[in-house]
């Protein structure tokens, strides 16, 4: 294999396995080559992939079971060693993987390349947490015994994944587990699977042995993740995705008492005080909302920016818009690329159509674009009034809403106001507006003058509908371990 490799889009499609990956093996499953994946910028067949049916999922948890106890028995430093080498790898085919996320999503190949840095940190981070999961041990408050803490894996996982972020999403869920010894059946997005097939045939590569990761590719999620959902032997669910698909798989892991991890949608404020440096908060604005084509949980959903600044700001960030270039991901130049599909696209349509009609001012863009691909104009509106769709719905798409505020408990009360609360971001110079800011606003995660806060060695996660646990940081990897007590008595007794 070539050390600098940068395949052509054919040699890399050709590349990517076609099957379901169980015990170590690739195969076809019950429905072979009965999955479609789609280039959203052309609409054309990208590759036709295994569909696993329920008793494939099942097939896969067996080979995660099978694998459980010598995964979990093996010494820490060389669980930590393969995810090393995953990331030495990635480095080496960063070009194709991001390559292959703007074919399969449609993210500029730049974006994509961050990505694979992005995702590529969460191996190597957890590759170093992997040898400091710790206990303790210490006299108990009678004096009469000792306490022993030790952390233990939790047991085969099962990991879904969205298709927003194909690599990162899944790196994010998967080096933990591994790291702390669990073994996983991933089921990426049908939108997007590619990449998690490349990946899974990169860890192979890396010497991870067979079964500590399966995956499995399926046009019914629902049907295929039920049985394995309920499966007694599984002992953990993490899951990446939208709030309602992730509180019925809530409801489904209470039967279990499954351990669980959710991701879940997002409605970030973006707040502009007047004392803000306004250029770097239109630069943060450009980041937090159209990164990924604005289909990100964290992009900033609402714009919530001082009377006194509004017009500035909405003037400054509506001349950036017009500079965007909107096209195929793997065009020069391209900022912008397509929706995921047409329901995206008559989505974010919708939400312009409400806000214009209920008084929102259109400042540029507004329309889906005619033509191959599913593609919408990067859009401003501004003066949106209070019961627009936009202001409660995550948009996921590139238009920013701009709504005008009075004073600091205004803007507190409107950002406030959600049922979502991933992530905030807040621009001023005032140091202790900034700290109110923190403490006040009801998200698990703030950007203080900055757009975007996403890092392997912080806790992502959020409060409220956002969900449930933390990914990343040293918080990560206890999201796949549990905890036993011992009490022993005094040995000098
Ligand atoms: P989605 O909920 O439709 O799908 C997510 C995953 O769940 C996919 O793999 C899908 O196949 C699967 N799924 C769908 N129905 C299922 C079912 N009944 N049983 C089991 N699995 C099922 O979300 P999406 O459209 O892929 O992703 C976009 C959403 O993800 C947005 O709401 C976004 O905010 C959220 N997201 C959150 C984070 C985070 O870290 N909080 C990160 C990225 C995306």
């Amino acid at each position: 294999m070539p050390e600098n490799r940068k395949l052509t889009e054919a040699e890399l499609l050709a590349d990517v396995p076609d099957g379901l990956y169980i015990g170590g093996e690739w195969a076809p499953g019950e429905r072979p080559s009965a999955l479609d994946v789609l280039d959203p910028s052309t609409g054309r067949v990208l590759k036709t992939i295994a569909d696993a049916s329920p008793a494939d999922g099942i097939r896969a948890l067996d080979a995660a079971v099978d694998a459980a106890d010598s995964w979990a028995a093996t010494a820490p430093r060389k669980r930590g060693e393969i995810l090393r080498r995953a990331f030495d790898l990635l480095q080496e085919r960063a070009d194709d993987f991001a390559l292959l996320m703007t074919l399969e999503m449609g993210k500029p190949v730049a974006e994509a390349r961050g990505e694979v840095t992005y995702g590529g940190e969460f191996l190597r981070w957890f590759s170093e947490e992997a040898v400091r999961i710790t206990g303790r041990y210490g006299v108990n408050p009678e004096g009469t015994g000792r306490m022993i803490v030790t952390q233990h894996p939790v047991g085969p996982c099962y990991l879904i994944t969205p298709w927003n972020f194909p690599l990162a999403m899944a790196t994010r869920k998967i080096a933990p587990a591994l790291a702390a010894g669990c073994t996983v059946v991933v089921k990426p997005a049908e939108l997007t699977p590619l990449t998690t097939l490349y990946f899974a045939k990169l860890m192979t590569d890396a010497g991870l042995p067979g079964g500590v990761l399966n995956v499995i590719t399926t046009t019914t999620s629902g049907a295929v993740s039920e049985p394995i959902i309920a499966d007694p032997r599984l002992r953990k669910l993490s899951f990446t995705g939208s709030t309602p698909v992730g509180q019925k798989l809530l409801q489904q892991a209470s039967q279990g008492v499954l351990r669980t991890s959710m991701e879940l949608g997002g409605n970030a404020p973006f707040v502009v005080f007047d004392d803000a440096d306004l250029d770097k908060a239109v630069d943060g604005a450009m980041l937090a909302k159209f990164r990924n084509i604005g289909e990100a949980c964290t992009a900033a959903n609402r714009f919530i920016v001082h009377e006194a600044v509004a017009e500035e700001f909405a003037a400054k960030v509506t001349e950036r818009v017009r500079g965007l270039k909107v096209g195929r991901g793997t065009d020069d130049g391209v900022t912008i690329g397509p929706l995921i599909d047409d329901r995206a696209v008559a989505k974010a349509s919708a939400l312009v159509t409400d806000a214009v009609g209920r008084g929102a001012t259109l400042r540029v863009g507004g329309s889906a674009i005619d033509g191959v691909g599913t593609f919408f104009e990067p859009t401003v509106v501004t003066d949106v009034v209070a019961g627009s769709d936009i202001l409660r719905e995550e948009i996921f798409g590139p238009v920013v809403a701009i709504v005008p505020f009075h004073d600091e408990a205004d803007a507190v009360r409107i950002a406030n106001d959600t049922e979502y609360g991933l992530v905030s971001y807040v621009f001023t110079k005032d140091l202790a507006r900034g700290q109110r800011m923190i403490e006040s606003l009801q998200t698990g995660m703030m950007g203080l003058n900055v757009g975007v806060v996403s890092n392997a060695a912080a806790p992502f996660g959020g409060v409220k509908q956002s969900g449930l646990g933390r990914e990343g940081g040293f918080e990560g990897i206890h999201e796949y371990l549990s905890t036993k007590y011992t009490l022993t008595p005094d040995p000098f007794a």
